[in-house]
């Protein structure tokens, strides 16, 4: 089967076409037809598409075209998707594609498993907006869209962010405020990064041939947003974005941890309103904050190294530092673990990062194999700890897409869902 991932945000929509069935899924042959994005929807949109030759290579076309909203760069897409030029083998017409999966950041405490979206789950996503009303809004929009150009009969799933979290222990999910305001308001932990944690643990278990219950590790995805997640049997037993994505690691523009008392200070201080207060912490801090350069890690780690750039040595070392903070914890509170696993763009492609997050962990047993770190990168699986080594450390590149793609498939055809 066919089956269209989509991650919509507020004006761009990112894309995967994944071929993926039962058996496929079995022997780990499914596989991406074609992926791109569409950016600036609204005006005129940047779009960038790109279809997988036999022979491993790929045909990318690009083009700016005005499109006013998510149905329209939704219609692009499949269009471009079924027309005779683009020529992906079996597909020619909108029957081709048997399903859309899509990315939803927020299922609240009530979505807890990917599932066919029916009017009564589309509800329960929008009653989820409060909770997060950066992205839910805009994952709407990609279904309102699918309906609107597959007409209402189209097969939709949605694939939460969240759920894989929903195992949290209620000492971890909550917060030590009054009680009333999680019965109230449902203010607790969520956690995010779901997909890509499930994602890591579900490749390390079967790198290992383990069962899944014998999955006790540290999970660290560092890319843009940033999280840790504690995986105890399999399942998610604590991790460091909170209600929001805001919580945690510091990531490229988020602050993470941060002692609350700052922001009725902060916002006294500048004359700012909470909201203020809010957009600096989500949008100016972070490694861009402390550098004052960049939110982009490649960019920091070439000034740090080639110009020997203080802020910007100094953002890595915070990055660095909070990420190993959170291995401590987690090890703790999982009573031990077997392995710690990078992913994420930073976390697969920065040696230089994994070496400073690392760095002094030896008296835990954690050695790092040098030359595995440094080879490691660049879409490459596999170990980076050297042999006798207490815990294993593993990089793992993540795939969300293909994941939303075989739970799409599995809730289609109604096969069980792994957790
Ligand atoms: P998102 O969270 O938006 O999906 P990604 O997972 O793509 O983000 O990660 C983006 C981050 O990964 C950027 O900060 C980018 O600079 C960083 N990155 C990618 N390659 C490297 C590299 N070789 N060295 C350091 N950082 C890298």
């Amino acid at each position: 089967m066919n089956i269209l991932v989509l991650n919509c945000g507020s004006s761009s929509v990112k894309f995967q076409l994944i071929h993926t069935d039962a058996d496929k899924i079995k022997t780990d042959t499914d596989h991406r037809l074609a992926h791109g994005v569409i950016e600036r929807i609204g005006g005129p949109a940047l779009v960038s598409f790109s279809v997988q030759n036999p022979d491993g290579s790929q045909r990318t076309t690009r083009e700016a075209v005005p499109l006013r909203d998510h149905s329209a760069a939704i219609e692009k897409i499949v269009q471009w998707i079924i027309s005779p030029e683009t020529n992906i083998p079996g597909i020619s017409a909108y029957s081709d594609i048997a399903a859309v999966g899509h990315r939803v950041v927020h299922g609240g405490e009530a979505l807890t498993r990917s599932m066919i979206i029916t009017d009564d789950v589309v509800k329960q996503i929008e009653d989820c907006i409060d909770l997060a009303p950066l992205h839910n809004p805009q994952n709407l929009k990609g279904i309102y869209a699918i309906r609107k150009v597959f007409g209402g009969t189209a097969k939709q799933v949605a694939v939460f962010d969240t759920a894989f979290h929903h195992t949290l222990p209620d000492y971890a999910y909550l917060y030590a405020i009054p009680y009333q305001f999680y019965r109230r308001h449902k203010i607790r932990r969520y956690g995010f990064h779901g997909i890509s944690h499930r994602y890591v643990q579900y490749r390390y278990r079967t790198l290992k041939s383990i069962p899944r219950e014998d999955v006790n590790v540290i999970s660290i995805h560092l890319g843009n947003g940033a999280s840790v997640c504690a995986i105890k049997g399999g399942r998610s037993h604590d991790t460091s974005m909170g209600m929001t994505p805001l919580e945690g690691l510091i990531m490229g523009t988020r602050s993470g941890d941060i002692d609350p008392a700052v922001l009725e200070h902060l916002a006294h201080k500048e004359g700012f309103s909470l909201s203020d207060v809010e957009a600096v912490l989500n949008k100016q801090s972070g490694l861009l904050g402390i550098s004052g350069l960049t939110n982009d890690m490649r960019e920091l780690v070439a000034e740090a190294v080639e110009n020997d750039d203080r802020r910007a040595k100094l953002a890595i070392e915070m990055f660095a530092y909070r990420a190993k903070k959170y291995i401590g914890s987690y090890l703790a509170s999982l009573n031990g673990a077997s392995a710690i696993i990078f992913t994420g763009g930073i976390g697969e492609n920065s040696d230089y990062v994994r070496g400073r997050i690392l760095d002094g962990l030896d008296w835990l047993g954690i050695r790092t194999d040098e030359a595995l770190n440094k080879a490691t990168t660049r879409g490459k699986e596999g170990k980076i700890s050297s042999e006798g080594s207490r815990l294993d450390v593993y990089v793992i590149p993540t795939n969300e897409e293909l994941l939303i793609a075989r739970d799409t498939l599995r809730c289609v055809i109604g096969l069980e869902l792994p957790r």
